[in-house]
């Protein structure tokens, strides 16, 4: 290929992101895609479980999606945010349609990290309070403002040596690591309890919102235990704080229902939105507000916006998007995903490598630990240079035909196949998942 060598100048280079996804410097180039398989620039096929970066809802190469961007560019393709435009706002009324109960006004960003602190300077204007609390091991983007929300200890760390992040306060996760308790109804009691204790500790008053992701995305694909979720809703009405829920991960379909606080039954006052919405087609993302706060905010003309948030050609992908996952992609998900479950629960059963499997709908994780001592095998949050063998099984994988996540921490494999996938796909992945684990641990 004429450019095969500039390519891989580039994919190679010393700023190049793929670095941090795969330490082996194994990254392929990606050149074509159909459904749930990708294809490098040799020809090389590769189940795609990993949809990218957890939103290539829709697979790859969409012909509804890519024709509704298509008719859209022909028709105009930009029109200015500070106007209406069509597209634009029937994707506004779809998603107040799709998203829990009262929430119905949209305001768009372009990516996640933007969405959320949007979502952040809403939720501080409102309540006229300024502190944003969130959870170690978390994501919530890597600009400056969303790199502060962001728990996770690398993201921190890299934003911290370039660009002074502000103070969002944290809390810990409701993970069994974190808390002592004997089930899982005692963890969500301990882990809620946590919660309002750093909010009274902050002092209520000062405290806008608790934002999170109702199932752990990169950071290990934690559902919550039973329980946890209802009475953190209440915590938060006692102490007027807003629950902010962030859905760049779990919304359209990537847990089984529309959204991730679907799955839990619980109504967010703020969700933010990005990734899936276009099946990431070409960037959207944005904040979706209870009716009352979004009264209050029009009522206050906030007057911000970015020139490309709810560009009218993402706007069109999102529509086609979301008419995908209505009509089958998220059934689909509901009925491979169990099965999806029950192949990567033998990896648990079968090697001692792997500490735990956790997850929800088509968003896994495989957790490893040493079998020894019990620890994470490269500790990323101490900072550790060894050798990670976790990354050994990824790229294993990916020798034998399928691309899985990293995590934050990395002491995980993050399995995220598009919604299209089917149970043959399934197989045919987990194989090659469990073939990197014989690989690698012999
Ligand atoms: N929130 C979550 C849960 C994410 O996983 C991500 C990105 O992975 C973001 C926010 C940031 O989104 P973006 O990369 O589009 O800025």
């Amino acid at each position: 290929m004429a450019n095969e060598g500039s390519q891989r100048a580039i994919a190679t280079g010393s700023t190049a992101i793929p670095h941090w996804y795969d330490p082996d410097g194994d990254v392929p180039t990606i050149v074509e895609g159909e459904d749930a398989t990708v294809y490098d620039d040799e020809g090389t096929a590769y189940l795609d479980f990993q949809a990218q970066l957890y939103c290539c809802n829709a697979g790859h190469s969409n012909d509804v999606i890519v024709e509704a961007m298509t008719g859209q560019a022909e028709r105009i393709p930009y029109v200015s945010s500070a106007k209406h435009n069509d597209a634009r706002s029937a994707l506004a009324r779809r998603l107040g349609e799709i998203a829990p109960g009262s929430l119905s006004d949209v305001l768009f960003a372009v990516s996640g990290s933007e969405a959320n602190e949007l979502a952040c300077g809403i939720a501080r204007r409102v309540q006229d309070a300024p502190k944003v609390l969130t959870r170690w091991q978390s994501y919530h983007g890597g600009t400056y403002g969303a790199g502060s929300l962001t728990g996770d200890p690398n993201t921190r760390a890299t934003l911290e040596r370039h660009a002074a992040t502000t103070g969002a306060g944290k809390f810990l996760p409701p993970l069994p690591e974190c808390f002592d308790a004997d089930s899982p109804e005692e963890l969500a009691e301990q882990a809620a309890d946590h919660v309002e204790f750093v909010i009274r500790n902050e002092g209520p008053d000062s405290v806008a919102a608790v934002l999170m992701e109702p199932v752990g995305g990169t950071s290990g694909a934690y559902p919550a235990p039973p329980g946890y979720f209802e009475r953190l809703r209440e915590i938060c009405d006692e102490h007027d704080v807003l629950l902010v829920a962030d859905e760049v991960i779990t919304g359209f379909g990537r847990c089984g229902e529309w959204f991730g606080v679907d799955t839990e039954g619980i109504r967010p006052d703020l969700l933010t939105f990005a990734k899936g919405v276009t099946s990431a087609y070409v960037p959207l993302a944005g904040v979706v507000l209870d009716d009352r706060i979004g009264e209050t905010i029009r009522a206050e003309e906030f007057d911000l916006g970015q020139t490309f948030a709810g560009h009218p050609v993402a706007c069109a992908a999102g529509l086609a998007a979301i008419g995908e996952y209505e009509d089958g992609l998220i059934g689909n998900a509901n009925a491979v995903g169990p099965h999806l479950e029950s192949r990567l629960r033998e990896l648990e059963d079968r090697y001692e490598e792997v500490r735990t499997v956790r997850g929800r709908g088509l968003l896994w994780s495989v957790v490893f630990a040493d079998p020894v001592t019990g620890e994470p095998f490269h500790d990323s949050f101490a900072g550790d240079e060894g050798e990670n063998p976790v990354a050994a099984v990824r790229s294993a994988a990916q020798e034998r035909g399928a691309l899985f996540g990293g995590g934050r921490p990395d002491d995980q494999v993050i399995v995220s196949p598009p919604l299209c996938v089917t149970e043959s796909e399934i197989d045919e992945a987990v194989d090659a998942l469990a073939a990197g684990v014989e690989a690698t641990f012999g």
